[in-house]
């Protein structure tokens, strides 16, 4: 069994899991009771504030505790949304390669009367700067734009993008969900007002994520109810899981730089072990990308039926993202680089984890090999390129 679909989600490490079992067991207060069993249960919880704070740089006031990465989204965009709206500013700026959590919540704001911008990616998979700078205008309230794509890997220029923003006096919100735990991030060197993260895509514990929201920019509610988080996310804190999210985020802290070289070594080794594949493209830029990160298109085939007869082959593999799989048009992250429908369904994302072995990246290499070939043998797309009648497009 080979697991590459870290972006998917990622397996718990052994301390996320044994910190929740614990405090299953034994901590299982109420933070908001008096008592000491609830008192303990609040000091777990303010401790893994400080620690995830501390991580990204930010104060723990700044850190509010969520469900996940996309409860995260639609809290920062709306919230940026109302600041704006009482101010009479109602456009919003992002990219046409975001996730559905933050597409989608656009999406509703359109229908309540905002305006949206949606910046071009260009081939690489990198949003320009300035292109960015030139869409602002006298009326925009928020930029969002992620920090690394969940797709194809490619990691924007944050920093830049953040002192644009400062500079205009425009909030700036970055979906962070693939970036941390991944590669450094640092709110106040990145410039950054809102950022969303996500505990499962790094080790910790699924259902959880948090919100950093720098000092000032005034949160609204999602979750009407008790007065948790400051009063702005309702509802009992899921102790164990945010201190499991705390402990695999500071441990991925520790670890990032060794654990970043050893997998951006596998990544170059399995990008050049699929480019030997004829009629076969690098989706994003070769360097400015996730670590573990390969996203690749195959002409002539179809993305789902090699991710399936990778998966009789013990190979776990994603083709586009699991959001879209089993609808019909492709991901539309790859048709937002300008890849064209035919070639965008032949794709495949490979993402590593930090403990894959040289060994098992050949072993993918060769799986993906015996796959392509096998389905290009009956392929009718295949057979019109190779006889001629329809042009190779990669
Ligand atoms: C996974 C993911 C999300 C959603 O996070 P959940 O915790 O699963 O809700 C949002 N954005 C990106 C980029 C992701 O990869």
């Amino acid at each position: 069994m080979i697991y590459a679909d870290n972006a998917a989600t990622t397996k718990m490490s052994p301390r996320a899991i044994e910190t929740m079992v614990s405090l299953m067991n034994e901590t299982f207060g109420n933070p908001s009771s008096l008592y000491t069993i609830g008192q303990r249960a609040k000091e777990v919880l303010e401790q893994a504030r400080k620690d995830v704070a501390e991580v990204i740089g930010a104060d723990p006031k700044e850190i509010l505790f969520t469900s996940g990465g996309s409860e995260a989204d639609n809290q920062a965009i709306i919230s940026a949304a109302k600041i704006g709206a009482r101010k009479g500013k109602k456009h919003i700026i992002s990219s046409a390669f975001e996730h559905h959590a933050v597409l989608h919540t656009l999406e509703k704001l359109k229908k309540e009367g905002y305006d949206v911008t949606l910046l071009d990616v260009h081939e690489d998979g990198l949003v320009r700067p300035e292109e960015l700078e030139a869409a602002i205008r006298e009326d925009t309230c928020l930029v969002t734009i992620m920090y690394a794509n969940n797709e194809i890997g490619t990691i924007q220029p944050i920093r830049e993008i953040g002192a644009i923003c400062r500079k205009h006096g425009v909030l700036f919100h970055t979906d962070a969900v693939q970036a941390i735990a991944h590669v450094p991030v640092n709110v106040a060197d990145d410039n950054i007002d809102l950022l969303s993260s996500s505990a499962h895509k790094f080790h910790g514990p699924k259902g959880v994520g948090f919100l950093y929201a720098k000092k000032g920019v005034l949160l609204s509610n999602l979750i009407e109810g008790g007065a948790q988080e400051r009063g702005k996310r309702a509802g009992t804190e899921n102790v164990p899981g945010i201190a499991a999210m705390a402990a695999a985020l500071k441990e991925a802290a520790e670890h990032l730089e060794e654990n970043s070289e050893k997998l951006k070594k596998r990544r170059d080794q399995l990008i050049a072990g699929l480019r030997e594949i004829p009629h076969s493209a690098l989706n994003g830029h070769e360097t400015k990308r996730l670590p573990g990160n390969v996203n690749f298109c195959f002409e002539g085939i179809e993305g789902e039926s090699l991710l399936l007869l990778l998966d009789d082959k013990g190979i776990s593999a994603s083709s586009g993202s699991a959001c879209t799989s089993g609808s019909l048009d492709p991901s539309h992250v790859l048709l937002a680089i300008g890849r064209v429908h035919d070639v965008a369904h032949g794709s495949l994302r490979l993402t590593l984890g930090e403990d894959v072995t040289e060994e098992q990246v050949d072993e993918i290499i060769q799986s993906v090999k015996e796959v392509v070939e096998y389905l290009r043998s009956f392929s009718p797309i295949w057979r019109d390129l190779m006889a001629g009648k329809k042009p190779f497009i990669l």
